[in-house]
């Protein structure tokens, strides 16, 4: 499992992380949305888990990994980090602390500060034998991982020394056997992947932060009150005690640190330990000192402790409890002590392991940077925000694809300005759109209102018409038929009316007959209009004009009951006319041949029209 890991559920896109990731170690592609981690370059600062609000990044945990080592027939010794006086403050007495870790399963529970003791010595002959070469001390693991992955050049500058970790874990080993299985329980993360570099006698089996001690506590219900005291198991450390603190390892080594005839600068922090390594490549035959170098504030704020912990209260804790440790300290033990384990091969070799990324095209860079709008200021520092020194730096890191645009705030700002710009835009848009909307609808409800207005006199009309007039479709389905129409047809078809008034959707195959409903099958199709087309049903002569009113789609008929006296009358009337037009035709031919024969049958004719055209004589006066 990786060192440090992220989980998308819990992460609110803050890219907080990869702002603060000392060597951009955490990316965000251009098509992602959650960052991720880069493995092979994290170098463990643990800077990330401290800046990660909702608690999405989390370290590799190792609390399995002790309770198997516990579970087993070896021996397992505890080596804690000097830093637990400013961790562990809650528990009264560091005895009873010992004590409560005893009470886990370890067989064995040691303080690093002896190992400290032992590679302070180293330090002091390495500083104060100048050879012509200056040095980085190599205690801090993040410091060590962040010179062989982005400074290899560097490596040969680090201290050949082991940290004091694997000088106890030797230490123990020389004790109690090479079999021993050894366990560090410290402030920090790296020290995981640093526990794993060794095979011989310093090697690390698992490494416990102080968070996942506590967790341990708990998980088996172990507290102060149940456990007696207990003393570190010897070699006990001297002014090792004070190695969280980043000057302490000076202090243990007694190496001069002040400004007149000191030769070592200490430097700690994200912030000052990139500054220092920069200065070191760059300017050491001019600075000409080792250098002392912490990432975090010393051990004391390690990402493994608890969070929240203040920097100068957790001091005061060391520096307190390193008195009360030397009050009455046995100075010969120690010193036979660390004449004994003094011959331990403290040495140590680093290994270069290159994660700096290829340079990007400039005009790869020139286009990100005309992107972001900041072509023009590229020599300027930047704001910061997206977490690079200056814009060109995350140009750079846009074009190796660790970054994306959208992290630039101005940028970022820039188009949501513009964003905000077109939405209101579109809103005015849309007011207007509304307005010409609620108009239309306005104009649209009169119309509607007129059309139904004029259906209602159409239909009133229609009703009142003595001839029989039916709508219908395509389908030869009724779409309106007046009272005529209705009275003309069979019983059954008025009882539907009953249910379904005006017909309407009634099928008209269904109430007229194949000869008379063809005809409206033939205008349809043919979209040919009848008129005045004479068809019996039901022993009635009907006359019938059928025409279209939308082609092929509705047509409309017209029909006359020829029976009823007015239209038997009217139509007598203009049928004789015919007749007689087509006669006169015939007669005015034939007058040619028979001379005056023919204007005697004229007036005949005329005698039967004007005998029609006569009104009737009303009833009560007896005819
Ligand atoms: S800091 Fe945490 S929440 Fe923010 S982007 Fe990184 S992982 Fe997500
Ligand atoms: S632990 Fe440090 S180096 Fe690794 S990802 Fe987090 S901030 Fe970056």
């Amino acid at each position: 499992m990786a060192l440090i890991n992220i989980d998308n559920e819990k992460c609110n896109l803050s890219y907080s992380c990869v702002r603060i990731c000392p060597v951009n170690a955490i990316k965000v592609e251009a098509h992602q949305d959650y960052p991720e981690v880069m493995h092979n370059a994290c170098i463990g600062c643990g800077h990330c888990l401290k800046v990660c609000s909702p608690g999405a990044i989390s370290y590799r945990d190792s609390k399995e990994d002790a309770k198997t080592l516990l579970g087993s027939d070896d021996k397992v010794a505890a080596i804690c980090g000097p830093s637990i006086s400013g961790e562990f403050h809650d528990i009264t007495d560091y005895r009873k602390f010992v004590d409560m870790i005893r009470a886990l399963g370890f067989e064995y529970v040691f303080e690093a500060s002896f190992g400290v003791d032992l590679v302070a010595r180293k330090y002091n002959e390495l500083f104060n034998s100048f050879k012509g070469k200056y040095y980085i001390t190599a205690n801090c693991p993040a410091v060590v991982s962040y010179i062989e992955k982005f400074h290899p050049d560097l490596t040969d500058n680090l201290a050949p020394l082991v940290s004091p970790m694997i000088a106890t874990a030797k230490v123990a080993r020389k004790k109690y056997g090479n079999k021993l299985r050894v366990v560090y329980i410290g402030p920090c993360i790296e020290t995981k992947k640093e526990g794993k570099r060794y095979r011989d006698d310093g090697r690390i089996d698992a490494v416990l932060t102080f968070a996942e001690l506590r967790e341990l506590f708990t998980e088996y219900d172990i507290s102060e009150k149940k456990v007696e005291f207990s003393d570190f198991d010897p070699p006990i450390g001297y002014k090792g005690s004070l190695y969280p603190i980043s000057t302490g390892i000076l202090e243990a080594a007694d190496i001069d640190q002040s400004l007149l005839d000191g030769n070592v600068i200490t430097a700690e922090g994200r912030n000052g330990m990139l500054e220092a390594v920069n200065q070191f490549e760059k300017q050491i035959d001019n600075i000409k000192k080792h250098f002392n170098l912490f990432y975090n504030e010393g051990c004391i704020m390690g990402p493994g402790t608890s969070r929240g912990g203040e920097k100068f209260r957790r001091h005061a804790l060391v520096v307190d409890y390193a008195k009360r440790r030397l009050k009455n300290f046995d100075v010969k033990k120690w010193e036979k002590d660390m004449e004994e384990f003094g011959k331990l091969d403290l040495s140590r070799k680093f290994k270069k392991d290159d994660q700096r990324l290829p340079f990007p095209d400039e005009d790869k860079i020139q286009e990100i940077l005309q992107v972001i709008g900041k072509e023009n200021n590229v020599d300027e520092i930047g704001c910061a925000s997206c977490g690079y020194t200056s814009c060109r730096d995350f140009a750079v890191a846009v074009a190796r694809g660790l970054a994306k645009t959208e992290m630039c705030l101005t940028f970022t700002l820039k188009n949501r300005h513009d964003y905000i710009r077109t939405l209101r835009e579109t809103n005015q848009k849309l007011a207007e759109t509304q307005e010409a909307l609620r108009k239309s609808e306005k104009n649209a409800r009169r119309e509607q209102q007129l059309a139904r207005e004029s259906f209602e006199t159409t239909h009133t009309m229609l009703e009142k018409l003595p001839s029989s007039v039916v709508l219908v479709d395509n389908e030869l389905k009724v779409i309106q038929a007046n009272k005529s129409f209705i009275n003309m047809l069979d019983e059954e078809a008025r009882m539907i009316e009953d249910v379904i008034p005006g017909l309407e959707g009634a099928d008209l195959k269904t109430l007229l007959p194949y000869n008379f409903y063809n005809l409206f099958s033939y205008v349809l199709n043919q979209d040919d209009n009848i008129v005045n087309r004479d068809v019996l049903f039901n022993d009635i002569l009907y006359n019938i004009s059928i025409f279209t009113i939308r082609k092929n789609k509705i047509v409309g008929a017209v029909i006359r009951d020829l029976y009823v006296p007015e239209v038997r009358k009217e139509e007598v009337i203009k049928r004789v006319t015919d007749v007689i037009d087509k006669n006169l035709e015939l007669v005015q031919k034939i007058g040619f041949l028979l001379g005056e024969g023919a204007s005697e049958t004229e007036a005949m004719l005329n005698s039967i029209i004007e005998s029609y055209k006569m009104p009737e004589k009303p009833e009560e006066d007896g005819e």
